[in-house]
């Protein structure tokens, strides 16, 4: 069965035309992000000029941060300034069908455990390092957006009291010191996070204490939610997961330091996310496959 999968993100909005699960055909442009109108616009052209020929019936998702409500089309979210935007009424106007909108952190995760590093796992956590960081719980054996659509927001979960203001209007979220983007922000002089990575691993003295605090910010939070969930596996993605193992062994030898970690929680693995870049993307056409057999 096609489907096309879309994923709104910071900088690029993804396209991929999906056959018997894969990505047959990339695509992608620049994200207008703070005009809703010319956003939808942007996706209808994708789908347009790379659907192929039958793009009008075949069933087609869209990922997008915030807080997206996918039965009304609405979507909430913060970092992008937007406030109940009506972008599946949007892309209809522009496409003359509907899609089905998904929030992105949510269909990331159901690619990871449909194929990808969650794949047959009942109590886990995925958690993505990118601009801000989002969040996902799989609870015996069911998603808990499912449950409580605008739940499992880790990265609004606060490591410090009275710290960096946040676009929720709270003080002091792990993402403000554990995303990607916080680690720019930390390095100064820095334009990615990759570039600090790459400094890292050459040893330039400078960036070692910011990459060391950095990934202790990082394990706080993951003892926190070790703490209340006590999950088998929790699997990393986001744009930072690309730095792999170089990443995945930092944050494990973090973890060693922490006391209840060692004594109480050695049973929760973490890995890296398997999909990269594409869960967005297979997540959403995935959302939209089962809506469409849903009927
Ligand atoms: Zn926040």
């Amino acid at each position: 069965m096609k489907s096309i999968g879309i994923d709104i993100g910071g900088t690029t909005i993804k396209f991929g035309l999906i056959e018997e699960e894969k990505i047959v055909l990339h695509a992608q442009a620049p994200t207008p992000l703070k005009d809703p109108f010319a956003l939808a616009h942007c996706i209808a052209d994708l789908i347009r000029n790379y659907g192929g020929q039958g793009w009008e019936t075949i069933p087609i998702g869209v990922a997008c941060a915030g807080d997206v409500d996918p039965k009304t089309g609405l979507v909430t979210a913060d970092n992008l300034g937007w406030m109940q935007v009506p972008l599946g009424f949007l892309l209809e106007k522009q496409l003359g069908r509907s899609v089905v909108l998904e929030q992105d952190t949510h269909a990331a995760m159901m690619a990871e455990w449909e194929n990808g590093s969650l794949k047959g796992e009942q109590n886990a956590l995925y958690l993505t390092l990118g601009t801000g960081i989002g969040g996902g719980a799989i609870l015996d054996g069911r998603p808990y957006r499912e449950i409580r659509r605008s739940g499992s927001e880790f990265g609004h979960m606060i490591t410090h009291a009275g710290g960096e203001p946040c676009p929720c209007g709270e003080f002091g979220c792990y993402e403000r010191y554990a995303s990607a983007a916080a680690l720019v922000r930390q390095a100064k002089g820095y334009s990615s996070a990759r570039e600090i990575i790459d400094a890292v691993r050459e040893g330039v003295p400078e960036i070692l204490p910011v990459w060391e605090n950095y990934i202790d910010e990082i394990c706080v939070g993951l003892i926190s939610l070790i703490s209340i969930f006590v999950p088998d596996v929790i699997s990393i993605g986001g744009g930072i997961s690309a730095a792999g193992d170089f990443l995945l062994n930092a944050i494990r030898a973090g973890m060693e330091k922490h006391t209840a970690y060692r004594q109480y929680y050695h049973a929760t693995e973490i890995r890296l996310a398997k999909l990269g870049n594409d869960a967005g993307v297979l997540g959403a056409a995935a959302a939209a496959q089962r809506a469409f057999k849903e009927g």
